[in-house]
């Protein structure tokens, strides 16, 4: 029996086979949660519904985070499925493209600070805002975020804003949910080559410079970390609220490391 076997989990973000999101399904999947996914548009329902078939997800829901109707429609959908819920996860980012490449004075613009802010970080505040009525009484909400909300990183630019707003909401929705027995974390992974990662600039050459100075010395996977997405949304993490787990290899560790 898996360790989330009766556990039912929605799962935001999976745009193609190398999303985390997809990660961390499998894992909810092979642990034994049921699960519902989201997709972002039409475009990409055809291809989430074949992946849902894959790990017996029964539900397949429409959702753009960028509309607050949109947001309680889905969940009205989901509840005429189930009554409650016990996991959200939101895998969910975005900035224009031209905001993630050259330096950050020279490309941040109004607009692309407040579309960043508002896919990257707001809508997981809204997910739990609009969502938290169906949540049982031990359930679990798991964002993504990324080094860049501590540190400088090129090319991330305005994303880095953007992922420290989302792990400060991590820690607000914390505090709000944490009575009613609702735990929430973040994971901030290292560098996974997928398609919103590929509109960073400069990406390859980070995924190598990552996994040379990493202790682990190679780049985290889908895999790792669904597996711990997986664990910090079970009973087993009963005691973790309000952190942001890393999983990367142990790179932000590291002080000064020195060429092989
Ligand atoms: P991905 O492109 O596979 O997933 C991003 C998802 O965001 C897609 O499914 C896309 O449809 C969805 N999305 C974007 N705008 C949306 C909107 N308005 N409404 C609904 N969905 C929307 O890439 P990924 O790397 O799996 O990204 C998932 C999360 O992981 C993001 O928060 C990302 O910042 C974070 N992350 C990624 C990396 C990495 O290197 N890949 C590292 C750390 C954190």
């Amino acid at each position: 029996m898996g360790f989330l076997t009766g556990k039912r989990a929605l799962v935001t973000g999976i745009a193609s086979d190398r999303s985390i999101a997809w990660g961390i399904a499998q894992a909810m999947a092979r642990e034994g949660a049921e699960l519902a996914l989201t997709y972002q548009s039409e475009r990409l329902s055809e291809r989430v519904h074949e992946m849902a078939a894959e790990i017996d997800a029964k539900i397949c829901l429409p959702l753009d985070v960028s509309s607050d109707d949109e947001i309680v429609r889905m969940f009205e959908s989901l509840a005429s499925h189930w009554n409650t819920l016990d996991i959200i996860v939101h895998s969910v980012a975005f900035a224009p493209r031209d905001q993630l490449v050259g330096a950050y004075l020279d490309t941040v613009t109004r607009e692309g600070s407040h579309v960043a802010h508002d896919i990257s970080s707001y809508s997981f505040v809204a997910l739990a805002k609009y969502g938290r009525h169906m949540l049982s009484k031990q359930s679990a909400l798991l964002t993504l975020s990324y080094l860049g909300a501590a540190r400088s990183l090129p090319n991330y630019n305005i994303m880095g804003p953007a992922k420290a707003s989302l792990e400060s909401n991590v820690r607000f929705i914390a505090a709000d949910l944490g009575a009613a027995g609702v735990r929430v974390n973040g994971i901030s992974a290292g560098p996974i080559k997928t398609l919103a990662a590929s509109g960073v600039g400069d990406f390859r050459q980070m995924l190598q410079t990552f996994a040379s100075i990493a202790p682990l010395r190679r780049n985290v996977t889908i895999e790792d970390v669904g597996n711990a997405a997986a664990f910090l949304c079970s009973d087993l993490a009963s005691g973790i609220t309000g952190e942001i787990v890393y999983v990367d290899g142990g790179f932000h560790t590291v002080g000064v490391s020195l060429p092989a």
